[in-house]
């Protein structure tokens, strides 16, 4: 227990509330265990952005964060809007668009678990470039972006990660920009539905052909002809928008490049040793 409730803690800035099992108590839902949610808020330690930090920082942001249940095909914020709170995702996904027209969106990248949302406004920029759709139903801890900001310029440790992600949100964004361009359909769905699987940590998803096409921006035919292909492989199946992966080392070998340069770049083995080093203290 002495993890749960590390008290007192000192941050840079006066606390406008104190971390105590009051509070957190009073967080809780009345429908729910108090106890049992009171852990699952002050451990949200699924988002890897987050557990990377060390203990006393990551109580700091915590004194700023609330819980929040992100609903599929929810619009955090859309391109050209202020963004008023940053995410980081426990076990939803977010889906970043490039919007083209007010009839056409393409996803150019997506986050999970391993990072956060609204990385723009750390960088400066308190309008989105791009749009956030949630496309993973889940939790997520929210926190207002003015907050965040004060946070991030007092922690090296908080604008070193902050840097690391958006080296692979960049990475990503590049990459995808190639995917889209030279590889068939097919491989592309399958990278795509493995990236959604890491990210969720779970192999079954509920995502509609339509949505899909959306995210890949091709034809809708398209896409049914390329998930009845991988099912008629047994590497996938699907019925009224449900999805599952049943074969992912036969999915894996059938997605594009792309997947293995997205989803293995230095920055994660970097918040993985962290994380480590940090479950050992
Ligand atoms: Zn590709």
């Amino acid at each position: 227990m002495n993890r749960i409730f590390p008290l007192p803690i000192q941050c840079g800035q006066p606390h406008r509330h104190s971390l105590t099992a009051d509070r957190l108590f009073a967080l809780t839902p009345l429908n729910a265990h108090p106890l049992s949610n009171a852990l699952e808020f002050v451990e949200p330690t699924a988002n890897a952005l987050l557990a990377a930090l060390p203990r006393h920082e990551y109580f700091c942001l915590l004194e700023d964060m609330e819980p929040v249940h992100l609903a599929f095909g929810e619009l955090l914020y859309d391109t050209g809007e202020t963004v008023r709170y940053v995410f980081f995702p426990n076990d939803s996904l977010i889906s970043l668009l490039t919007v083209v027209d007010p009839q056409h969106a393409l996803e150019v990248g997506m986050v999970g678990r391993e990072g956060m949302v609204g990385i723009s406004y750390a960088l400066g920029m308190r309008r989105s470039p791009l749009r956030a759709l949630v496309h993973g139903a889940g939790a997520a801890m929210r926190m207002s972006a003015s907050r965040f900001r004060i946070q991030f310029r007092q922690s090296e440790t908080l604008q070193r990660l902050v840097h690391l992600q958006t080296q692979a949100l960049l990475s990503q964004i590049a990459q995808t920009a190639a995917c889209n361009r030279f590889h068939m359909i097919e491989a592309r769905l399958a990278r795509w539905l493995l990236m959604t699987r890491d990210r969720l940590g779970k192999t079954e998803f509920r995502l509609t052909h339509e949505f899909l096409s959306e995210m890949l921006g091709v034809r809708r035919v398209g896409v049914t002809n390329a998930a009845h292909a991988l099912k008629l492989r047994h590497l996938i199946d699907y019925h009224r928008g449900d999805i599952s992966i049943i074969d992912s080392a036969g999915l894996e070998a059938s997605a594009c490049t792309c997947y293995r340069r997205i989803t293995a770049p230095v920055w994660q083995r970097s918040l993985t040793a962290k994380k480590s080093a940090q479950l050992i203290c």
